[in-house]
């Protein structure tokens, strides 16, 4: 079973994940070794966590010879071979199924029997991964966020076949690394990315509805979000969540609702955020300033046109139970599939990993406090006009009668 004391980490995959994780581990005072196929991927990745490192010290956060040592502890090799002797090794290699059941077959076989194997995958099944090793038992999700090294949030997903010690020690090790793990299920998106997505539709669903993704924003922005989501889409860069999307409609995975094409016709104008210069905003060099584009509105239109809409008037209030709602169904639904076994663990996971506004609480107690009863009455309205989407979830009923969102009763 998994070693406990962690002496030795491995990371597979030094991009940009691989990269931010292997210092997690050297900040901890854990020496790590990272492992990439490119030689040029291992030369960005030395060069990035030097220039981390050195950024920290300028600002006074780092003494010079603290980012030394941390430095000195991070290996790179070309080899995976060079993992043998690790007490953790983490993948993060492309999201692609076949390669990371390679990895983890390679590393099953090379790894002691005590060794944690996990991966990083943010959408794959773990169990498919797992099933590769020789020993599913020891494998499982560490689902760091980006950039890891900053982010708190660490999703520990238990597979099918993951042993208990296996999800403590993951436990154990994320606490050590300065992460807030918590334990979900194996589920499309686990908990945080699969409520990501119908908050992301509704608020899609707002502009498409009427709304202007300034307003969108301006209105969640009002409630506590740091930055509304067409903000963060042009931060992250749009064509990260239509790819997703895409990547979900081949695999069969789509979601059992419509999920709007607005992404898709600003891809296709080739505006994918911030780095193109334009998004749903319009961004001068060199300048994260918001600008509103005209072209942008020419784009809603057609979409608007497309899908049929007529648009209204949508105030602050109905864009923000539209976004925030959806969020608080789903969580009520991931409750009913067990996929997490409070909703004080959706709480933790959207305060320190979506940047829901910490006032609040978290969605499932937000929704608590202004009454979960009051909140289901709002969700019938809307399932009124889009019944597919709002079906009310068990846990969400119940919760309307007591007061309190439960776990769903196991047998
Ligand atoms: P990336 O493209 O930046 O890095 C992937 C690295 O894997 C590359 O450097 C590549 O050379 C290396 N690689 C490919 N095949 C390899 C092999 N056979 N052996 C060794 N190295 C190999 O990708 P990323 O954004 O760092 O994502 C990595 C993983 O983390 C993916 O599974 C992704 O879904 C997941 N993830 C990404 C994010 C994010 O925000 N980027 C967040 C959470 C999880």
């Amino acid at each position: 079973m998994p070693a406990t004391n962690v002496r030795r980490a491995g990371v597979v995959g030094s991009g940009t994940m691989g990269a931010g994780i292997a210092m997690n581990f050297a900040n901890a005072g854990i020496n790590v070794r990272l492992v990439d196929a490119s030689p040029e991927a291992l030369e960005r990745a030395g060069a990035h966590i030097a220039a981390t490192y050195d950024a920290q010290v300028a600002r006074g956060r780092l003494g010079p010879d603290e980012a030394e040592q941390r430095l000195a502890r991070i290996a790179r090799s070309e080899r995976l071979e060079d993992l043998a002797d690790v007490d953790v090794a983490i993948e993060a290699v492309f999201e692609d199924l076949a390669l990371k059941r390679d990895i983890f077959a390679r590393l099953g076989a090379l790894c002691a029997h005590d060794a944690l194997l996990a991966t990083n995958t943010s959408t794959l099944d773990i169990d498919a991964i797992a099933s590769a090793a020789p020993e599913p038992e020891r494998s499982i999700g560490m689902h760091f966020f980006s950039p890891a090294h900053v982010m708190k949030l660490l999703e520990v997903v238990r597979g099918r076949a993951t042993a208990r010690a296996t999800i403590e020690a993951a436990v154990a090790l994320g606490e050590r690394i300065g992460k807030i793990p918590v334990v979900v299920g194996n589920c499309d998106g686990f908990v945080g990315n699969r409520m990501l997505l119908g908050y992301k539709r509704e608020a899609d669903f707002a502009v498409l509805a009427g709304a202007t993704p300034a307003r969108v924003d301006a209105a969640l922005e009002g409630f506590g979000f740091a930055m509304g989501p067409f903000a963060v889409s042009d931060l992250a860069g749009i064509d990260v969540g239509w790819r997703a999307k895409h990547e979900r409609i081949k695999r069969g995975a789509a979601p059992p609702f419509a999920v709007s094409d607005l992404p898709d016709a600003m891809v296709a104008a080739n505006r994918l955020g911030q780095k193109t210069g334009q998004g749903y905003y319009r961004y001068e060099p060199g300048d994260r300033a918001r600008r509103p584009d005209p072209a942008v509105d020419a784009i809603v239109a057609a979409e608007r046109a497309r899908a049929g809409f007529a648009p209204r008037h949508l105030g602050d209030e109905e864009i923000v139970q539209r976004c925030v709602y959806a969020l608080v169904m789903e969580g009520a639904r991931i409750l009913d599939d067990g996929i997490a076994t409070s909703r004080g663990d959706i709480d933790t996971i959207w305060l320190h990993g979506y940047g829901f506004p910490r006032t609040r609480g978290g969605p499932m107690a937000y929704a608590e406090e202004i009454g979960v009863a009051s909140v289901l009455a709002t969700v019938r309205t809307f399932a009124v006009e889009d019944p597919a989407f709002w079906r009310v979830p068990a846990a969400l009923e119940r919760a309307a009668e007591s007061g309190r969102f439960e776990p769903a009763a196991t047998e």
